[in-house]
């Protein structure tokens, strides 16, 4: 089996293989961290995730990128108006974003590098593409990309320039802007102002900071090479975002950058765009605090295809929330633990092949969702002893999905303080970072105020010791 996927560059369904026949390398763009993501947010992380567990799936390897938006003008107005330090901040909402993803059962990605710790790989970029042509400086300390000087521009979102027009608004505003030779043209380089206060970083044009579009493009080479298998994110970041990566990585290399282009269509909230205007703005603790599991809210995810708008509503949570308990409930009784550790062999002649076969084609999730629950329909009348190889497909089948062998309680009781998630997290960056001995003295450190920390799919679950969930 191999995987089909909608390719918003060719607008066509193409198989997904690895460039280099090894390992799939692909890019996320991951978070802007000045608050906690919302939950259209996480739809798309979750879409991410579901599209490497079928790539893993069907055995191929995959070196899976997502960056941290730590600095823009978001991070930087939130951060000054708590008082906080830009990194202080930034760390503070990276942590839960972490958190969230790995209630949500997303997969932690080989790298997960920060527009901060990457100005240098930045600069570097813009140096290039102003020793080509394809960027200039305006004379007080910005620089701006050349758009003219792309033939290509356009080719992702397919927009025809020519058409577009700046419209008055814009006009208004860009008195920052008087520098560029375009007003099409997008900046690289910020030149520090004074509401930046201490949030600046020397470079060749002055201090100042980069802008958001360099910085995946910077990050993506970085990690996966000038050129990679597939590029991902929200449909909002076709244009101009994914655009404008591919007119400065291209410009800069002269190579193809990523062949594929994955995009998620959005999550509305009671038909309604999500916006904090409109109050209908949700976060995953509030799913909690109702008192739905997180799994169920990935469940409901999966429930709509990823190429269309999916439709929130407290309602269809409580109904994905029942339907999980029922897929659950023929795994009641089971020893998890021996069957997450079985090994993954061939699927192809089980009674779960067509959640394969959905998920290849075009990452069907609502598809795959539909075969599993008539796949138990159908097996519901078999005695016990039948049941048994079939709830080990079964088992890897919800793997597959990210979704749990069994429900954790997410009660009042269990809800985990921020510290002792903080200690956890800390550990497992000491053991990517393989410093078994501070990991140690941090499961120590949990130990001592009373959780245990298990490793599990390169993250981690903690439980109050003594209790058994
Ligand atoms: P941000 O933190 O705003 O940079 O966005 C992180 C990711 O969420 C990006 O891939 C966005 O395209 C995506 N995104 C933003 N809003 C929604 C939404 N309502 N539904 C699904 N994805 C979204
Ligand atoms: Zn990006």
């Amino acid at each position: 089996m191999q995987l089909a996927l909608y390719n918003t560059l060719t607008r066509k369904l193409e198989p997904v293989s690895p460039l280099d026949q090894n390992t799939l390398r692909f890019y996320c763009c991951g978070p802007t961290v000045y608050g906690p993501a919302h939950i259209g947010n996480l739809r798309t992380f979750v879409l991410q995730d579901i599209f490497r567990r079928t790539v893993e799936f069907l055995g191929i390897e995959t070196c899976h990128v997502r960056n941290i938006t730590d600095v823009d003008d978001k991070t930087i107005r939130e951060s000054q108006k708590v008082g906080m330090q830009l990194d202080e901040f930034t760390q503070k909402w990276r942590t839960k974003f972490e958190e969230d993803c790995s209630a949500l059962n997303i997969l932690p990605p080989a790298h997960t590098p920060s527009a901060v710790a990457h100005i240098e790989d930045q600069i570097a970029l813009i140096q290039k593409l102003i020793e080509k042509e394809h960027a200039y400086t305006d004379g007080n300390g910005s620089v701006y990309y050349r758009i003219g000087s792309f033939a290509d521009y356009g080719k992702l979102s397919r927009l025809n320039l020519s058409g577009v027009r700046q419209n008055a608004s814009e006009r208004l505003n860009d008195n920052d802007e008087y520098g560029k030779e375009s007003w099409q043209d997008f900046v690289l380089w910020k030149a520090w102002k004074p509401e930046d206060g201490t949030n600046k970083w020397e470079s060749p044009w002055g201090s100042g900071r980069p802008g958001w579009h360099i910085e995946c493009s910077a990050m993506s080479m970085r990690y996966l090479g000038e050129s990679f298998d597939l590029h991902s994110g929200g449909v909002d970041l076709i244009f101009p975002h994914h655009e404008n990566e591919i007119a400065q990585s291209e410009a800069a290399t002269g190579k193809p950058f990523a062949r594929h282009w994955f995009h998620s269509a959005h999550l509305r909230v009671n038909g309604e765009k999500m916006s904090k205007s409109l109050g209908n703005l949700y976060v995953l603790d509030e799913v909690v605090e109702r008192g739905f599991s997180p799994e169920a809210l990935r469940y409901l995810l999966l429930s709509g295809h990823y190429r269309q708008a999916l439709n929130f509503t407290w309602d269809s949570l409580a109904g994905a929330e029942s339907s999980l308990k029922r897929i659950l409930g023929f795994m009641e009784g089971i020893d998890t633990q021996v069957l997450e550790n079985s090994d993954y062999a061939s699927m192809e002649t089980s009674f779960f092949t067509p959640v394969i076969e959905a998920l290849c084609e075009d990452l069907n999730t609502p598809k795959a969702l539909g075969a599993l629950n008539g796949v138990l329909q159908r097996l519901k009348g078999l005695d016990h002893g039948d049941q048994k190889p079939i709830r080990r497909d079964l088992a890897r089948v919800l793997h597959l999905l990210g979704l749990p062998l069994k429900l954790e309680k997410h009660s009042a009781e269990t809800i985990i303080p921020p510290e002792v998630k903080t200690l956890a997290h800390r550990r497992q960056k000491a053991r990517s970072a393989r410093n078994w001995e501070e990991a140690d003295l941090l499961r120590e450190a949990l130990r001592e105020q009373g959780w245990e920390v298990r490793d599990k799919d390169g993250g981690f679950e903690l439980k109050q010791a003594g209790v058994n969930a």
